[in-house]
């Protein structure tokens, strides 16, 4: 897609893109505090939740009802609600169209989709993409490819792969077998020498080229299609994450939070976020939601 389409669908990006290094230079290391720490002050502040899919809203790959009703309740609750996942622009579109959420981010932040209403007619789905992002057809994919399967035996293409459109995803522990996050760094290093930017979620390598991620997405969708202040606003914003394609996120807002299951990752991700729930994935999602709408209340 080309840029002039995400131009026109965000008509500030210029200059959102151009303010937005300074403004990270703010980034600081931090240790994670439970998330019962977070004060009520800093709950009433929140206007948006921001959330990872895998292994955050789900274990062991299903969708779990807690998880599922936290998301409706924090939409009940008036928060702006936005997934930003790793997962491709096919399932974005569904996400988009029937989850509870003010928008989704997909593909490790290609692209974004929301809704938007008509008058009293059916709303609209509306497409944003990256003006970094490149399609996956890129020569450089393909030697990823080749070379990741020739060194690193069992790897796989993931099988969402049909439906995604920037990026190349490779399962390592969607599916059997299940191979060591040695290997998944393996493919992540294949990925950097042969010029691809690459993220560890905690089932896929994606390999993509172009100059983006999760965060400079979110930051792009937020204050284009809300309003966000990436200098006043960063602490009105909750990111929920477990896993090294999330640290941007972790480093950036000084409210974001992991589920348990990021203990896993800790050798791997440098800028852990503030809080960290007690449980793992959906159960540790529901108990951070729970946190922060009783703490608004
Ligand atoms: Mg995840």
């Amino acid at each position: 897609m080309s840029i002039g389409v995400a131009l026109t669908l965000f008509p500030n990006l210029r200059d959102t893109l151009y303010a937005l290094p300074a403004a990270r230079a703010s980034c600081k290391t931090q240790p994670m505090q439970p998330i019962a720490m977070l004060t009520r002050a800093q709950a009433r502040r929140v206007r948006y939740i921001l959330m990872d899919i895998d292994d955050t809203l789900t274990r062991e790959g299903k969708l779990l009802s807690t998880s599922y009703e936290a998301l409706w309740k924090l939409k009940e609750a008036g928060l702006v609600v936005i997934p930003v996942t790793g997962r491709p622009a096919g399932w974005c579109d569904l996400i988009a169209r029937e989850w509870p959420v003010d928008g989704v981010i997909g593909e490790n932040g290609a692209l974004a989709f929301w809704e938007e209403p008509v008058g009293n007619s059916l709303p609209v789905l509306k497409q944003a993409f990256h003006p970094a992002a490149i399609r996956n057809d890129h020569p450089a994919l393909g030697r990823v490819r080749e070379r990741a399967f020739a060194e690193v035996p069992g790897l796989r293409v993931a099988k969402d792969q049909f439906s995604r459109m920037f990026d190349l995803a490779l399962d390592f522990a969607e599916e059997e077998p299940i191979l060591p996050l040695s290997e998944a760094s393996r493919v992540k290093a294949i990925a950097e020498e042969e010029g691809a930017i690459a993220k560890v979620s905690s089932i896929h390598v994606n390999v993509w080229m172009g100059k983006y991620d999760k965060l400079s997405m979110a930051e792009l969708f937020l204050s284009d299609r809300f309003g966000w202040d990436a200098v006043t606003e960063l602490d009105q914003v909750v990111f929920v994450g477990d896993s090294p394609n999330d640290e941007p996120m972790f480093a950036r807002f000084p409210l974001a939070c992991a589920v348990a299951n990021i203990r896993r990752y800790e050798g791997l991700v440098k800028s852990l976020p503030a809080f960290v729930a007690e449980a793992e994935c959906g159960e540790g999602f529901a108990e951070i939601t729970g946190e922060l709408l009783t703490k608004r209340s």
